[in-house]
């Protein structure tokens, strides 16, 4: 189990403790702004979180400024993400089953995301995952479609499930597919339009989920491996943001605020929802979460995570056989799909550092 920076790591605290990590994450994190009792339930109901959100408010000038530079004056028209078609594809990705690293399900997947990007500048990340559970080939898939000014965008997602749950019926409609297919849509939306900004790269992200118990060593394989190559290669130089999007088609959709990525980028994404009129989605709640980012916040780049754990209540759903289609709305990928494409337009305005 991964330590709060208070020490408070009671197991009695995280009753679904080995299988469902994310909300180990989330329940840590919590504990974090929750000062109770180890016994409180891991969910972002109680009226200790709500005041800790109250204390967060973006708007708030004094814990969390926007740049000045953050928000220039624009008039370019709000972009829009075809949402019907992302929900079919999360729909299409969910039908394959249960997806971790290296099963048929899985390889059939990834021959539908390649399918998806024909005619695309597509690289590999593939290698050899050495894990507790033995050995995995994990693949990274990365479209790059380039822009004019110097410097690289990157919004990853995850596209694996989670392999201790496999034969229970979990299928990943939120975690896993919804990332899966928003990226998707995202390269639709970028492909044959010349891009007057950063290069932007999607990542599908492979191994984001524990084999056994999430851990330093146990959990986001993909994105270690991705960031150590793109260190040592230059590239991670040249990114100027990188955005992780998770479980995100969540209908009742409440992105926490990461207290792990970079508040700048926090700021600018909470803009950006201003401007589309979403901001209710963004952080009444904050938590330090842990996901396929925190390989390159480790490395200095500005990251943000994008993630709902708040999935039904008490994130029931999250991490169980009951993470499927019915829980999910075109509207949540609407929701995030237009503020991200919009939070690239800002960062493309942003003066060059
Ligand atoms: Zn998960």
């Amino acid at each position: 189990m991964k330590p709060s920076k208070t020490g408070r790591t009671s197991p009695k605290a995280f009753p679904c403790v080995p299988l469902c990590s994310l909300w180990l994450r989330i329940c840590v994190a919590l504990s974090l702004a929750i000062a109770t009792t180890n016994t409180v339930a891991c969910s972002k109901g109680t009226s200790a979180d709500t005041s800790s959100a109250a204390a967060t408010r973006p708007e708030s000038p004094t814990t969390t400024p926007t740049p000045p530079e953050a928000a220039p004056p624009d008039s370019a028209p709000l972009p829009h993400i075809d949402s019907k078609r992302a929900f079919q594809y999360t729909r299409e990705v969910t039908a394959f089953g249960e997806r971790y690293m290296g099963n048929e399900n899985h390889k059939k997947l990834e021959r539908y995301i390649l399918d998806h990007l024909k005619g695309d500048q597509v690289e590999d990340d593939a290698f050899t995952a050495d894990t507790v559970e033995g050995k995995f080939p994990v693949r990274n898939i990365i479209a790059k479609f380039p822009g004019t000014k110097d410097g690289i965008i990157v919004i990853l997602g995850h596209y694996d499930t989670v392999y201790p749950l496999r034969n229970s019926g979990f299928v990943g409609a939120n975690d896993g597919g919804s990332s899966t297919a928003i990226l998707l849509e995202y390269a639709n939306q970028l492909r044959d339009k010349k891009r007057d900004g950063y290069s932007v790269w999607l990542v599908w992200t492979d191994g984001e989920e524990a084999v056994k118990t999430w851990s330093d060593t146990d959990s986001v394989y993909g994105t270690r491996h991705l960031a150590e190559k793109w260190e040592k290669d230059g590239t991670l130089k040249k990114i100027k943001a990188l955005m992780v999007m998770d479980m995100i088609g969540d209908a009742d959709l409440d992105i926490v605020r990461d207290t792990n990525s970079a508040p700048w980028l926090l700021d600018l994404i909470y803009a950006a929802a201003e401007r589309m009129g979403y901001q209710s989605h963004f952080y009444a709640s904050e938590g330090a979460i842990q996901d396929d980012h925190i390989p390159f916040v480790k490395r200095g780049v500005p990251c943000a995570d994008v993630i709902d754990l708040d999935y039904g209540y008490n994130n029931v759903f999250h991490h169980t056989p009951q993470d499927t289609m019915d829980k999910l709305s075109p509207k949540s990928l609407q929701i995030v799909g237009d503020t991200t494409l919009e939070t690239i337009h800002m960062l493309d305005l942003r003066p060059t550092n």
